[in-house]
């Protein structure tokens, strides 16, 4: 029998070479299924599966952006021209909070759900939760993809005890009497716990979590805030990601907490591009770029080369924990991203800079980009809130920029203001103001 870390430890080689057969599968359902696919792939000059080839060759075929999937969705078919099974074949239809106001439906097959689960319960699991571990989350499921990742709690046997988003209270009493050893949560809200029990003396250090995972939006991996978030939590913190169009939990760091492991082996294949050209670019151990997901195994509305909009670094090498293949760990989001005078900037590697600078910023910056678009002439305005107690002092803002000038190539000008000046979020944080 072939158990959970058979799967995980298989040399990746091996694992590409079952991928290669699951991906010739899936193009032909494609062709067979897929108005979207069918058109778009014989557009591109590929008018069957077998002239599209294998996984080798997968860079030849176009690129997937979200805006030509919502292009297709009619009164008729609101899922999108993409959808390849029957309604009778769908058990489930996830929405994702679309920012353009309209959502987008994800509708699941029993298998793709199965998949999704499987995939799930994997990255979360990599973290070293197991079987009859509490864990707390604030995870708000609704209409939307976390609801599976729930779901994947229960499949690694999970206690799970769920609080929902925006009930601090709630949350906190049930660390207190329930004494769980895991949270889970956005990185956003379990920076927004630390200051929320340090002002009512509540000893979060001290309580019973042992184990933070956080996932929803970037910011678990970098080492100056995940740093922050171990010492206010006194716990170990992981991160784990996914995208709702592809799956919910794809990706999950193991303790060695070196970037995230492809929970979702053998259903997802991953590459990267170029963010503005996107050409893709080898996986090689330091490379980085924008995340393309392919589904191999997937039915009611497979994707080829979906473009993520997520900005990773590649890790390559052998991982202490025996997990094969590439690990990433997410730098931030393409569609923050600006570029000041040639130079990508990513908000978050700008925090994560900033917060380097503890304890004398609170690790809370705001980037304001005084043009629309995303290109920028330097200097870039950054505020950075100052730590609880501390003066604003001209050398610390001189060394900030200084710092950034050096990390990331870009001229900032920096406004130090005051502990409690800039929003807090109990979900995902806006490191932009547009
Ligand atoms: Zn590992």
């Amino acid at each position: 029998m072939t158990t959970a870390a058979d799967v995980e430890k298989r040399p990746w080689e091996e694992q590409l070479a079952l991928d290669d057969a699951s991906y010739r599968s899936q193009l032909a359902y494609l062709f067979d299924r897929s108005a979207f696919y069918r058109e778009k792939l014989t557009a591109a000059g590929l008018a069957s599966a077998e002239a599209a080839g294998g996984l080798a060759d997968i860079a030849r075929l176009p690129l997937t952006e979200k805006s030509e999937l919502k292009a297709t969705c009619t009164p008729e078919n609101p899922v999108g021209a993409h959808l390849c099974a029957t309604p009778a074949e769908i058990v489930r239809i996830y929405s994702t909070s679309g920012t353009t106001g309209q959502p987008s439906y994800v509708p699941l097959t029993a298998s793709d759900l199965d998949n999704w689960l499987t995939g799930s319960a994997r990255s979360y699991a990599a973290s070293g939760v197991t079987r009859g571990d509490r864990a707390v989350s604030s995870y708000n499921a609704g209409p939307f993809v976390a609801g599976a990742a729930i779901e994947a709690f229960d499949r690694i046997g999970l206690c799970h005890i769920p609080v929902g988003t925006g009930n601090t209270e709630r949350l906190i009493a049930a660390v207190e009497l329930l004494r769980p050893e895991v949270a889970i949560l956005t990185p956003s809200y379990a920076a927004y716990l630390i200051e929320w029990a340090a002002e009512r003396n509540v000893d979060l250090a001290g309580s019973s979590v042992a184990r933070v995972l956080v996932a929803g939006e970037p910011g678990g991996g970098e080492p100056a805030f995940r740093a922050k978030l171990e010492e206010g939590w006194g716990a170990r913190v992981t991160e784990a990601m996914g995208i709702g169009d592809i799956g919910v939990s794809l990706w999950g760091e193991c303790e060695e907490q070196d970037g995230m492991h492809l929970g979702a082996r053998g259903f997802v294949h991953a590459e990267l591009v170029d963010p503005e050209t996107g050409v893709a670019v080898e996986l090689d151990d330091g490379a980085t770029g924008e995340l393309v997901l392919t589904h191999l195994q997937h039915r009611a509305a497979p994707l080829l080369r979906f473009r993520t909009r997520d900005h990773v670094l590649v890790r390559i090498g052998d991982c202490a924990c025996g997990r094969t293949g590439p690990r990433v760990r997410c730098i931030g989001r393409t569609d923050d991203m600006l570029i000041v005078r040639g130079v990508n900037v990513f908000p978050s590697a700008v925090r994560e800079v900033v917060s380097a600078f503890a304890p004398d910023v609170s690790g809370h910056i705001l980037v304001k980009p005084r043009t629309p678009g995303f290109k920028q002439e330097p200097p870039l305005p950054v505020s950075v809130e100052l730590a609880q107690g501390a003066a604003a002092d001209p050398g610390l803002a001189d060394a900030i920029r200084e710092r950034l000038r050096n990390v990331l190539v870009v001229q900032t000008r920096i406004e130090l203001v005051p502990w409690g000046s800039l929003r807090r979020s109990e979900y995902k944080s806006k490191l932009v103001e547009h």
